[in-house]
Parts: structure tokens; C-alpha cells; sequence
């Protein structure tokens, strides 16, 4: 099939949203913003090799490709609305085409987001999603409006992706279910869009946890002109990642914990005085939302173990350029 038919066959379908005034199809979508939002645009890039292995399921990964996307919307409070998708395809495998989009299509229905356009092009396999999303004027939510005093949450879990890395790696062992369960957060997270979208007018500042807590939560305390300090004890985790920490494999489950990427949960802050309100939206979501700390003036972020003593060395965060 040429590029064309390619098109016709996986990518273009009549819009379902009626802003989408143009859909796929010609030089460029047209969309209609809804009066009184602003616009929240955000790019990912999933490199084969880099970002996921060669023979990935493809379904997954068209799940993975949009959700890191949607991840990004609910860390600013977005609504996602519309997505571009580029893709570089070593061969027109319609097979693998066909679950890719299966993935991201059910994914980006339960999330009420569109595809409007994108590019093809043969190359080694990337692929790489544009999202657009709304958010009321001046509601978003930044990384940098935490104050000295605001508490620091997580949503979910951490670690888990970063466990099952570590389990399929072989740099440690895992049950059956758990790393059923641990895959699961690795090749298929959730994004909080909805959480996100509550947390307007809420929360002072938010992150996605996408490069591990220690490295996200610096962005936001830097961002702010403050610092934190966590606890480790209160870190929400599985069980199986909860029994590493207080075992013989503490290193490795503080790493994930504290500094495992791909989690996608995320990290916010807000006053103390909006605690009532967090826990009725947890209960309305059902989805922990749990305090691990709080902001302070000091700019550094210190991490307390059990005891309530500073760790000497915070495990590091993914960085594609570290030396
Ligand atoms: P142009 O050459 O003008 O950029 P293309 O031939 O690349 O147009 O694309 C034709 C139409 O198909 C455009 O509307 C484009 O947005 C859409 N399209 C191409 N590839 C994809 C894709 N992977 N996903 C979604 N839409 C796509
Ligand atoms: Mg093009």
C-alpha cells in the first residue's frame, strides 16, 4: 500500500468532536477553541531502542504513545481535546499498524481526544505525538506556583515501572502477579487526566512523575524558589515493592521508588487548608492521593528516611544527556 492508502486505512476517520472542523485529510486541521480557554500544547517522542524495545507490543505502545501525552495535559489541569501523530515506520506492517492504532484509539476515546492530523514517513521505527488541550484562561497549573508550607502529594503508586524494569533486567526477582502488575504500570500507565483536570483552582503546582519523583519534584521546588523535604516512609508503593524497601533490597527499591521513571502519576502541592478537599477528591476518583511531604523555604529537597534522618545521596533521575 502507498502512503496514501496507509492514511486512508489507519488514520483517517469522520471527527466525532464538533470543533473538529477539519480532520485528517488535508494540508492542515482546523479546529474551534472553546471560547474563554487557553490552549496547552505538549510533544513526546518514543525512540525504538531508546524509549521502548524492538518488538514492543504494538498495541501497547500506541496506548504508551498517547498516554505519555495525556500525562502532560493532567500535570497542567488540561482538558485534552485534539493529537497529531508522527510516525516513522521501518515497513508498512498493516498488522502492527492495526494494533498500534487499536491502543491509541481506546485510549484516546476514554479520554475524549481526537486525532487530527500527523505525518508518515519510512525510518527507523518513532514515533511521536503532538497534544492539544484546553484549560479555562489563567487555570493552569504550573510548575511553578508551590509556597513554603504547601503539603506535597503523589497520586497512585511509585515505583512499580521501574520495578518491573528492574525484574525483566534480571537485577531482581518478582512474583508471578507481581510482575503481571508492575508490567502493567510499565507498558500500559494511566494517565490522571481527570485528577488533573480537579486540581484546578486546587493545587499550587504539579509535575507528572515521568523521569522519577526526586528529579520531577526538583523541577517544580526550582521552578518555585523553595525546596522540600519527603518522606520516605510515606511514599505510596505496591506491596511488592514495599517489602524490597524494608528488606535486603533497599537500594534498588529506594531507586524505583524515588527515582524510577514512567510512573505518570502526579506530583502536586497545595495549602494545608485544602486537605478536606483532597481527600474527598481521592474518595470521588478512587485514587490515593497520598501527603509525602511538604515545601520549604530552604531550597534544597531532602529526603527522611523511617527515622526521620536526611539520606546522604538521593538517587538520580533519568537524563538522556547525563554524562
Ligand atoms: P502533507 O504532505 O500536506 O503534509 P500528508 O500527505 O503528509 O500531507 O498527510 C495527508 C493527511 O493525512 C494530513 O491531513 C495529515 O495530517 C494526515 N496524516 C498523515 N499521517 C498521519 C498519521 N500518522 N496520523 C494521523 N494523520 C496523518
Ligand atoms: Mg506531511
Amino acid at each position: 500500500v502507498n502512503e496514501f492508502a496507509l492514511i486512508e486505512r489507519f488514520f483517517r476517520r469522520a471527527p466525532r468532536d464538533a470543533a473538529v472542523r477539519l480532520g485528517i485529510g488535508d494540508d492542515a486541521a482546523i479546529v474551534a477553541p472553546t471560547p474563554g480557554f487557553e490552549i496547552a500544547l505538549s510533544v513526546d517522542m518514543l525512540v525504538e531502542g531508546r524509549h521502548f524495545l524492538a518488538g514492543t507490543d504494538p498495541e501497547r505502545l500506541g496506548h504508551k504513545a498517547l498516554a505519555v501525552n495525556l500525562s502532560d495535559m493532567a500535570a497542567m489541569g488540561a482538558t485534552p481535546r485534539f493529537a497529531l501523530l508522527a510516525g516513522a515506520l521501518p515497513a508498512s506492517d498493516d498488522a502492527w499498524l492495526d494494533a498500534f492504532m487499536r491502543g491509541f484509539r481506546a485510549l484516546a476515546e476514554r479520554h475524549g481526544t481526537e486525532l487530527v492530523g500527523g505525518d508518515t514517513t519510512r525510518g527507523p521505527r518513532n514515533l511521536c505525538v503532538t497534544i492539544v488541550g484546553e484549560v479555562p484562561a489563567g487555570a493552569a497549573i504550573t510548575r511553578g506556583g508551590a509556597r513554603p508550607g504547601d503539603d506535597v502529594y503523589v497520586s497512585g503508586s511509585l515505583g512499580d515501572a521501574a520495578l518491573a524494569l528492574a525484574a525483566l533486567d534480571g537485577r531482581t526477582k518478582l512474583d508471578r502477579d507481581a510482575l503481571d502488575a508492575a508490567r502493567e504500570r510499565l507498558e500500559r500507565p494511566l494517565p490522571r487526566v481527570e485528577l488533573g483536570m480537579r486540581l484546578r483552582g486546587v493545587a499550587t503546582a504539579a509535575i507528572d512523575v515521568s523521569d522519577g519523583l526526586v528529579g520531577d519534584l526538583g523541577h517544580v521546588v526550582e521552578r518555585s524558589g523553595a525546596g522540600a523535604a519527603l518522606d520516605v516512609g510515606a511514599l505510596p508503593t505496591s506491596s511488592a515493592l514495599a517489602a524490597k524497601l524494608d528488606g535486603n533490597e533497599r537500594a534498588l527499591a529506594l531507586q524505583c521508588a524515588l527515582a524510577g521513571g514512567d510512573d505518570y502519576e502526579l506530583c502536586f502541592c497545595a495549602p494545608p487548608d485544602a486537605r478536606a478537599t483532597i481527600a474527598r477528591l481521592a474518595s470521588a476518583l478512587v485514587l490515593p492521593l497520598t501527603r509525602i511531604g511538604a515545601i520549604t523555604a530552604e531550597r534544597a529537597l531532602v529526603v527522611r528516611d523511617e527515622n526521620g534522618a536526611p539520606l546522604r545521596a538521593l538517587p538520580r533521575a533519568y537524563d538522556h544527556f547525563a554524562p
